[in-house]
């Protein structure tokens, strides 16, 4: 999506570790407007499929799938971070590494918000070796639900996740997909 790609472009900074900090508009400050616009392309890529859920992870893909899920005018659940242990029964939860904090967290969904009647989206703000995702599609599982699709802002094309998750058959759509990119000259290449 040419806007993200440009934005990105303009304002996103490459950190060593193959961070790409894109904080002043999509995950400490959010640009609604930018982000508006990349809620109506997930709807369009994901018309007609069914999605009556949108699932995201707590904090940074919530503001997304907020939009997101206003355009399909369905709920947004998000899987929250927890240390404190599963009540019996009562929780889906799988166990997902940090890509920028490196440690791990059990997230859990309540067994209330997610069944095996849900067609679910869902959608995060970046892929990189995909722990976020295979968490949320654990849930999913879980449930007994459907993923439908897959929506993500920005994939690092060069880390492993996009190649995982669409090995394991899932569709998954990225708005901006970054093919190279160095913290040294602050170069940003992305795929074609
Ligand atoms: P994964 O689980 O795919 O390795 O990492 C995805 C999660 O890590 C995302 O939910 C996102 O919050 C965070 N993340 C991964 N790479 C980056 C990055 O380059 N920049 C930012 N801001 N967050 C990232």
């Amino acid at each position: 999506m040419k806007l993200l790609e440009d934005r990105i472009l303009k304002d996103g900074q490459v950190f060593p570790g193959n961070i790409l900090k894109v904080d002043s508009f999509l995950n400490h400050q959010i640009d609604v407007a930018l982000i508006s616009e990349m809620g109506k392309e997930i709807k369009r890529i994901y018309d007609g499929c069914g999605v009556n859920k949108i699932l995201t992870i707590e904090a940074s893909g919530i503001g997304i799938a907020c939009i997101v899920a206003q355009h399909f005018n369905v709920p947004v659940v998000f899987a929250k971070k927890s240390k404190s242990i599963n009540i019996e029964g009562e929780m889906y939860t799988a166990e997902v590494e940090s890509f920028t904090h490196k440690n791990k967290n059990q997230v859990i969904v309540s067994k209330r918000f997610l069944n095996e009647e849900d067609h679910v989206l869902i959608i995060d703000d970046f892929l990189a070796n995909g722990c976020a995702l295979q968490g949320l599609i654990q849930i999913v599982q879980q449930a007994g639900a459907t993923v439908e699709g897959i929506g993500i802002a920005v994939e690092k094309g060069f880390q492993t996740g996009g190649r995982i998750i669409r090995n394991l058959g899932f569709q998954l759509e990225s708005l901006a997909i970054v093919e190279e990119m160095n913290w040294e000259t602050g170069e940003i290449k992305f795929r074609e």
